[in-house]
């Protein structure tokens, strides 16, 4: 278990820091046990800075690859994670409200002297995991799915 690190973000985002983090299954309490991450490993990458409008921001950029359990057929599928997503670092609550008026994919959070950056990226993976992993239509390995598809490809189609 790595230690887990804190970062005051109002001072990450204005001094422009960086980290990667080395994340293992055992640094995620809420994953459950339908995703099992390949290779053991989630890079997250956490990046502050100030927007032109001077707006201090945090990017977190995950990169991971999972096995999931199809609640379909029950056969596995891999998912890879690719996800980036932007936190605006506000300082009062309800500065919160401005939500509405943002573009799509930004968020917002309270400064924090202490922020759990292990957490915060759980949340993020938490969010970028499908609510009930399946597989893409027709690659079920379910007898149901099969025979439907058979009929689809029939071998006399192509006969005319
Ligand atoms: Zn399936």
């Amino acid at each position: 278990m790595i230690k887990r690190p804190v970062i005051d973000t109002l001072e990450f985002a204005h001094k422009a820091q960086h980290q990667t983090l080395q994340l293992r299954p055992e640094d995620f309490s809420r994953l459950t046990e339908e995703s099992v991450i390949v290779n053991d490993i989630v890079t997250a990458n956490v990046t502050g800075g100030v927007q032109e409008d001077g707006k201090p921001f945090v990017d977190i950029e995950i990169l991971s690859g999972l096995q999931q359990t199809c609640q379909r057929c029950l056969g596995f599928f891999d998912l890879q994670i690719n996800s980036r997503s932007r936190f605006i670092i506000v300082t009062r609550e309800d500065q919160l409200c401005d939500i509405g008026q943002e573009e799509q994919d930004v968020n917002t959070i309270i400064a924090e002297k202490e922020l759990d950056v292990v957490s915060f990226v759980e949340d993020e993976l938490l969010l970028a995991l499908p609510m009930v992993p399946l597989h893409e239509d027709g690659d079920c390995e379910s007898p149901q799915i099969s025979s439907e598809h058979t009929s689809l490809t029939s071998p006399f189609k192509g006969l005319k």
